[in-house]
């Protein structure tokens, strides 16, 4: 090789190494830029770690001190804490999950004083155990160890209920302990000593004043009965005292004496009842009673003043609602007698409707029955509903304060009807009337209940004449469910327009707007209807058999009427249209002219009360026979045979009720009813129940009225007697 080719190689070896230094001197810069940059990264990096670790160690300087602060509050409050811990009267105590004292405070601990066992770390079990063993709390009848189970029981329960202990310093007690989440216990023992002390004297004082009380009702129960018996004789003997011959400022005076003395005895029998309420001497006295007969009484007892204020008092008594029931039918009589009597006082015209409906329980042996008693009179305001139930509570107002009253009523039929499981409720529109009404439910009794009779095709159309709206309306219900078509008319005239052959009964009210019961019969005997069978409803049938037209008509129904009176009749009628011969009407024998008379024995023992029904009956034509006792009563029966019996049920030897069961057991041989008036003092008190059950139809409460007596006597005068006044002619 030339040194020309040597020389080339060279300088070319010699370029090409320096051509890779130079790319290796950039690649080395590269890098080195490369290391600079990432040199630079972590400079900054470590800077800001610098930063955070200042920051952090910052921070911990703060918890740190912050903690500090938060251990010495927590110091404190716990040094406060403990100190009204241990401030309190009252013990208090930290179990932990295993039943071990943490701490007490001093009034728990006291307790125990002397016990020094009695510190942290003891059980609570070992505690119950010192507590009976050293004769801390009294047992009472139980025995150590029974107490110590019942004890333990209880804490070992999750929510241990209070408990009340004594101690043997007769303190009381009240522990209560509430179980933490991770089984620790908190237990409080409060001291309730001046609690229970309090409370046992109120406790004293309320039975002191409770006997107090009844003792106060006992002592005016016995006063009101002291009272009525010589209030009877005194407003019995005005009212014979009034129709002897007076100069008219005497029969003022005598008057004033007689009102005074029944507004007295009405306020005598409220008080009375009242405080036998209140002096828990009132007790129910349930046995069979006939429902329908109990509103028929009270509506006839209400009758004088329905008749005296012009008002017509019905009833609609549910056709297929039983009558028989077990109850106490003295305290049905009184609330009823409230409520309709109320229902009388505050209606000055229009009616009084009693309306019955029942619905029988599923098991057949029980009935709700709902009693409504509805009128057309003043009304109460509604505000001032609410309060008419409370004792002596009456609404105050002008057009209220005619009218008497204790205000005592409703608040008796109030708790009669509550003792009886029922309620009492009122509606009231002012100026439009009021309805009151309750709820009882009785159980059935056995024994023959009135069933509406299908009158089988024998009064196909009846027809009934009556002005009053709700009146027709009841007629036509009871009389289209016994299967007959009725014709209603609201007057005599009308009645008149619509007669035709399809007409089998005219059933007619006697008070018709245009004529009365009586005219119609003879407007219709003049135009040719004599033969039609025509029944009168009056309230008042002592006025129609004085009239000489009652031979013109078949028969008179006492209003309110009575169901089983209602079908009886119809059903007479009925057969007797069937019949080719009708039979006489008995009624019409009564017109018979002479006759022997009339003969009533009145049972009553005392001379007063006979004086008085002496005088009150001396102008009637009767023969009148007193008995002094029950048993004097029963030979009476026997050897005069009286038509009517007046039975005082207070009498010596035998009672009223015990003579009437006597009289309606020899009654059963002569197949002959005498019909028996009870007279009683008082109608509602509880003593007079079983008096309707003995057999007695009717009932009279004292003091007796010339009018009722009367009315009785007039009612029941057998056929073929002769007239008992003058006017029975
Ligand atoms: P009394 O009738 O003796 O005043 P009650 O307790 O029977 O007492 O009645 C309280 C009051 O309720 C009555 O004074 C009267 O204001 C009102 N009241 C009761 N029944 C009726 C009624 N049917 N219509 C209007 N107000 C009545």
């Amino acid at each position: 090789m030339s040194l020309a080719q040597k020389l080339a190689q060279e300088r070319r070896a010699r370029l090409a190494a320096e051509r890779m230094l130079e790319l290796k001197q950039a690649e080395l810069s590269s890098a080195n830029r490369k290391l600079g940059r990432h040199a630079m990264a972590l400079t900054k990096r470590i800077g800001e770690t610098q930063a955070e670790v200042e920051t952090v160690r910052g921070e911990n300087e703060k918890v740190k001190s912050d903690l500090t602060v938060a251990n010495a509050k927590i110091e404190v409050a716990e040094r406060r804490l403990w100190h009204s811990i241990q401030t309190i009267q009252d013990g208090f105590a930290f179990f932990d999950g295993d039943s071990r004292l943490i701490s007490a405070n001093t009034a728990y601990l006291s307790v125990f004083e002397g016990l020094d066992e009695v510190a942290p770390g003891i059980s609570y079990s070992r505690i119950l155990e010192l507590l009976t063993s050293e004769g801390i709390v009294d047992l009472g009848a139980e025995n150590a160890s029974e107490w110590c189970c019942r004890m333990q029981r209880r804490w070992s329960r999750a929510n241990p209920p209070p408990e009340v202990i004594q101690l043997w310093n007769g303190q009381y007690i009240r522990l209560i302990d509430q179980r933490g989440s991770g089984g620790d216990v908190v237990s409080l023992a409060l001291n309730i000593t001046a609690s229970v002390r309090h409370e046992a004297e109120l406790q004293a004082a309320r039975d002191r004043a409770e006997a107090a009380n009844r003792a106060k009702s006992a002592f005016l129960a016995n006063m009101s009965h002291e009272i009525r018996t010589p209030m009877n004789g005194i407003v019995g003997m005005t009212e014979l005292l009034s129709e002897t011959p007076m100069d008219e400022e005497q029969r003022l005076y005598v008057n004033t004496i007689r009102n005074s003395g029944e507004a007295l005895l009405v306020i005598i029998n409220d008080v009375l009842d009242y405080s036998k309420i209140e002096a828990d001497k009132l007790i129910l006295h349930p046995e069979q009673f006939d429902l329908e007969r109990c509103i028929l009484e009270v509506a006839m007892l209400l009758q004088p003043s329905v008749r005296d204020k012009g008002l017509t008092l019905l009833m609609d008594y549910d056709l297929f609602l039983p009558t028989l029931f077990v109850g106490d039918p003295g305290r049905v009589r009184q609330v009823l007698t409230n409520l309709v009597g109320n229902a009388v006082k505050f209606t000055t015209e229009g009616h009084v409707l009693i309306r019955v409906t029942g619905v029988p329980h599923p098991d057949q042996q029980h009935c709700d029955i709902h009693i409504a008693i509805e009128d057309t009179g003043i009304g109460i305001e509604a505000d001032k509903i609410g309060h008419i139930f409370g004792e002596f509570n009456q609404v105050e107002d002008e057009r209220n304060r005619q009218f008497e009253g204790t205000g005592l009523g409703l608040a008796i039929t109030k708790r009669l009807i509550t003792m009886m499981g029922g309620t009492v409720w009122v509606e009231s529109e002012l100026g439009q009337g009021s309805c009151f009404g309750f709820r009882i439910s009785l159980p059935t009794a056995e024994g023959p209940q009135p069933v509406p009779p299908d009158l089988d095709g024998r009064l196909k159309n009846v027809m009934v004449v009556e002005d009053l709206a709700v009146n027709r309306a009841i007629l036509e219900k009871q009389l289209s469910r016994m299967g007959a078509e009725v014709t209603v008319c609201a007057s005599g005239s009308e009645a008149l327009s619509k007669l035709d052959a399809s007409i089998d009964l005219i059933l007619c009210d006697h008070d018709l707007p245009d004529m009365d019961g009586l005219e119609l019969a003879t407007t219709l005997k003049d135009r040719g209807w004599a033969d039609l069978p025509l029944v009168i409803m009056s309230a008042n049938p002592g006025v129609i058999h004085a009239n000489a037209a009652r031979q013109l008509i078949d028969g008179v129904l006492q209003k309110p009427i009575p169901r089983a009176e209602l079908y009886s009749r119809l059903i007479a009628l009925g057969s007797a249209a069937l019949s080719p011969e009708p039979t006489a009407e008995p009624e019409h024998e009564a017109l018979v002219e002479g006759g022997r008379l009339m003969r009533v024995l009145a049972a009553e023992d005392n001379r007063t009360n006979q004086l008085i029904l002496r005088k009150m009956v001396k102008d009637l034509n009767i023969e009148l026979r007193f008995a002094g006792n029950g048993i004097e009563a029963v030979e009476a029966y026997h050897d005069f045979a009286p038509d009517l019996i007046f039975m005082d049920i207070s009498m010596p030897k035998m009672d009223g009720k015990q003579a009437t069961a006597e009289i309606r057991r020899q009654e059963v041989e002569t197949g002959h009813h005498v019909p028996i008036v009870a007279l009683t003092a008082h109608a509602m008190a509880g003593d007079d129940q079983g008096i309707l059950s003995a057999g007695l139809d009717h009932y009279l409460t004292k003091p007796l009225h010339k009018k009722l007596i009367h009315q009785m006597i007039l009612d029941h005068r057998p056929d073929g007697t002769a007239p008992i006044t003058p006017e029975t002619d």
